[in-house]
């Protein structure tokens, strides 16, 4: 049975930079990932200061950003019929970046691959057990075929949808943000990622390499879906939303085949605690943020960076992970007061359920849990 220094369950921006971080200094590092083929994945917004630090980490090939799409500027029509926009013009940074995910991923892969990490992707990892004090056993599988190998230390990146029985902490949502997005071929010159907010939620636009905009709608998971998947009753559910409008008057039905249609989860949560003695949480798994923050992709990346350089330094103390955690639990309360305030801030239907319940909220940030 072969046995790692490192496993690393979970092969998104948070476990693929993990990856490759610890096998570039010089640990044996397994990584594991279930998807094999991935269809369309947020198309993540990366601020100019995102894109500094992932040159500082130094993975990445220098022309890494030529897969991506910069963005220059960004149109905020939250909680008003007026839009603001940011331009990037004056950022000491430079540019902002959307990126193509899959792309990203794989350039991630590559550095981790390049690095001498043992990957084994389109594996899930099934079963997850220690077998002794100072030792992981996790169970593989792809569909036909069931593997079994051992690490010291276990990393879970398995994002923020993931449960892990064996593993001690608990994760806790804070309210039922969902999405459902689309897929579509852009139309639009202007590039600028939107926001605008409906009855029911808000949509957030974002283009896409490849002459696509991916059309997010954010919901309450309770109340359901706001429209269904045809671009027909999506363009009528929001023609309140005048940007979008104008962006839709191009788009030619449902008919075109590049029309793909996704859904999925966008809570807050949070994970206490994020590591004991021989096991961390890295990325959406540890803290999940509404994807208004744009925060999640440099979570992710910082907590690859901060954990794996520690681990190597064979300085994880105790101390330091409680450090860590009540750092974390303080920043995730001032954030969900932020989140409180910024949906609270939209009453143009603040009678609508939607808008009263503050995008689904489920607790106050008073109730998070304290540690020890
Ligand atoms: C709709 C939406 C829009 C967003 N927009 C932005 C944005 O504009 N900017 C931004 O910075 N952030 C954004 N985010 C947040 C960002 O996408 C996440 O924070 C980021 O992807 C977290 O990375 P991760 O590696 O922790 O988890 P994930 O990307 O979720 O990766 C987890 C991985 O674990 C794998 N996995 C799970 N279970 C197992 C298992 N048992 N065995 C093996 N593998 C497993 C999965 O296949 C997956 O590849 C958005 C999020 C959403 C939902």
């Amino acid at each position: 049975m072969a046995t790692f220094d490192f496993a690393v369950v979970g092969g998104g921006p948070a476990g693929l930079a993990a990856a490759a971080l610890l096998a570039r200094g010089g640990a044996g590092v397994l990584l594991v990932d279930a998807a094999r083929a991935r269809g369309p994945r947020a198309g993540e917004f990366i601020h100019p200061s995102v894109r500094s630090f992932v040159h500082r980490l130094a993975l990445l090939p220098e022309r890494w950003e030529e897969a991506h799409l910069p963005v220059h500027g960004f149109v905020n029509g939250w909680a008003s019929a007026i839009s603001q926009e940011t331009d990037f013009i004056f950022h000491p940074n430079g540019y902002a970046l959307a990126l193509d995910r899959r792309r990203f991923e794989g350039q991630l892969l590559e550095a981790a691959v390049g690095c001498r990490a043992d990957t084994r992707m389109g594996w899930i990892a099934r079963a997850i057990e220690p077998c002794s004090d100072e030792q992981w056993r996790i169970t593989l599988g792809n569909g036909e075929d069931v593997r079994h190998c051992e690490a010291r230390y276990l990393l879970l990146a398995t994002g923020r949808q993931s449960f892990h029985p064996r593993v001690n902490f608990r994760r806790r949502r804070y309210d039922r943000l969902a999405f459902l997005a689309v897929h579509i071929p852009r139309v639009s010159k202007d590039n600028r990622p939107f926001i605008e907010c409906f009855e029911n939620g808000w949509v957030y636009v974002t283009p896409v390499p490849s002459d696509a905009s991916v059309i997010y709608v954010f919901f309450d998971a309770r109340m359901g879906p706001p429209c269904r998947r045809t671009v027909g009753s999506l363009r009528q559910t929001l023609a309140c939303c005048d940007r979008l409008s104008t962006l839709f008057s191009d788009v030619s039905g449902d008919r075109n085949e590049d029309v793909k249609w996704f859904a999925g989860t966008a809570h807050s949560g949070l994970a206490t605690p994020t590591a004991g003695k021989n096991w961390c949480l890295l990325g959406d798994v540890a803290e999940s943020r509404d994807p208004l923050s744009a925060s999640g992709m440099y979570s992710a990346l910082q907590d690859a960076s901060r954990v794996s350089e520690r681990l190597l330094r064979d300085d994880f103390t105790t101390t330091a992970r409680e450090d860590m955690d009540a750092s974390r639990q303080q920043s995730f309360a001032e954030y969900l007061k932020m989140r409180e305030g910024y949906y609270a801030a939209e009453t143009r239907w603040s009678d609508l359920p939607f808008w009263v319940d503050k995008g689904g909220s489920m607790v106050e940030a008073s109730a998070i849990p304290a540690l020890g």
